[in-house]
């Protein structure tokens, strides 16, 4: 009897599942809906290049319609609000729907750990839209500034230094002197900061990289303050722990993410960050017909660390969930959540990078660079995303 998988979520974790399920199972073994809030798929590892107009929008969306086509896959766009894992049934804006099995793959929201005004304040990168907020608003204080002179206009923070934070430095950093010349403004009257709390940039990262990665970015005018958390964000000013005061029209917080507050919201049973708990299969606690992928899901390697929530682990996980589905819907064995680490690669705006490949050899410069590229492209290739 046919059954129905609902996958919530078109992002790298659900986008997988969805269609390695559809390779594995017949309409007649499943009826297979999947809900995302936009009509595309974002490569949301890279979206600091629109918001530093180094490429256009619609490089790094996808629209669902090319992925899904010809695949038994029904997409419905539309917000998920709630889900009721005891009733089997989920909320929409515009409507419900039940589910035999759900693949909850709905990604992280912005942290930002109760820091008065920065919610308020401050621009974030999660999304296509938000990463033209962020290009367009660079653009308006650059626009503003002949009419209204204040270092203000000209002063950029970038809050957390961390793989998103450092990415989006770089690229903005090679902006500048673009956005300086067209605007006729002398360089030297924009400052861009990048404010870490941690005593160093990329807090994770070999050192060595890391102070690779801040050579290279201070070569290209990035001033770092590390080891100064922001503590508060006004309109027009960011407050630093140590008393200093950044004067600026613009704060973009990288500063952490956690869980979607949905999962938690559900009931589900999750850790502090709202990520939810799942066994070896990625089953949410509790619950054998739920099954989570992405950057909800929690799980520990083997010392016990959680794994950060990262675009190669939510690929992976959705292809184990959708192995996992195919043995409940025809049978056979599931297979346990097990990782492969194929490295990390930080972009240094240009062509420059540094990371490491594997867990093992580091790579810096073009070479780096050329290794983020090819990952992204067999990405693309999986997903079917290199057609025209
Ligand atoms: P993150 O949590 O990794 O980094 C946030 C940074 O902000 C940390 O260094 C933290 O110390 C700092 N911070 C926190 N509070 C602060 C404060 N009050 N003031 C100043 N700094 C503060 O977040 P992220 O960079 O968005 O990354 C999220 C996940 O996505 C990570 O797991 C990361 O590995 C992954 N990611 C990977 C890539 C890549 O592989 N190239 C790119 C982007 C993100």
């Amino acid at each position: 009897m046919q059954k129905r998988v609902v996958i919530l979520g078109a992002g790298y974790g659900g986008l997988v599942a969805a269609l390695e399920l559809a390779k594995e199972v017949t309409e007649q073994d499943a009826e297979i809906i999947l809900v995302n809030k936009y009509d595309y798929h974002q490569l949301v590892t890279q979206l600091y290049e629109p918001a530093a107009a180094a490429k256009r929008d619609t490089e790094v969306r996808i629209p669902l319609v090319k992925l899904l086509s010809g695949k038994p896959i029904r997409l419905v766009r539309d917000v998920v609000t709630r889900i009721d894992p005891k009733e089997k049934r989920v909320f929409l804006q515009g409507g419900e729907l039940t589910y035999d099995y759900l693949v909850v793959a709905l990604g992280s929201e912005t942290e930002y750990f109760g820091i008065p005004g920065l919610k308020e304040y401050s621009l974030t990168l999660k999304s296509v839209d938000e990463a033209r907020l962020i290009r367009t608003h660079i653009e308006r204080c650059f626009a503003e500034y002949p009419y209204d002179p204040r270092p203000e206009y000209m002063t950029f923070v970038v809050g957390g230094a961390g793989l998103t934070g450092i990415e989006l430095v770089g690229e903005i950093a090679d902006w500048l002197p673009r956005l300086c010349e067209e605007s006729n403004i002398p360089r030297d009257r924009v400052q861009l900061y990048n404010v870490e709390a941690m005593p160093s940039i990329l807090p994770g990262f070999d050192e060595d990289l890391a102070a690779k990665a801040e050579a290279i970015l201070k070569a290209k005018g990035v001033v770092f303050k590390v080891g100064s958390p922001i503590v508060r964000v006004e309109p027009e000013a960011v407050h630093l722990k140590n008393g200093e005061v950044i004067r600026t029209k613009t704060i973009i917080w990288t500063g952490g993410v956690r869980g979607n507050q949905i999962v938690v919201d559900a009931g589900f049973e999750t850790e502090p960050r709202g990520r939810a708990k799942v066994n070896e299969y990625l089953q949410a606690v509790g619950y054998e017909d739920v099954y989570m992928a992405g950057d909800c899901c929690f799980v520990l390697n083997e010392q016990g660390r959680p794994y950060p929530p990262t675009a190669q682990l939510a690929i992976q996980m959705g292809s184990c969930v959708a192995k996992n589905l195919c043995a409940d819907l025809k049978g056979g064995k599931k297979v346990p959540f097990a990782p492969k680490i194929l490295g990390t690669v930080a972009s240094l705006g240009g062509r420059d990078a540094v990371g490491k490949v594997g867990e093992r050899y580091k790579t810096s410069g073009r070479i780096a660079y050329f290794i983020k590229d090819l990952s992204q492209i067999r990405y693309l290739a999986k997903i079917g995303g290199l057609m025209k």
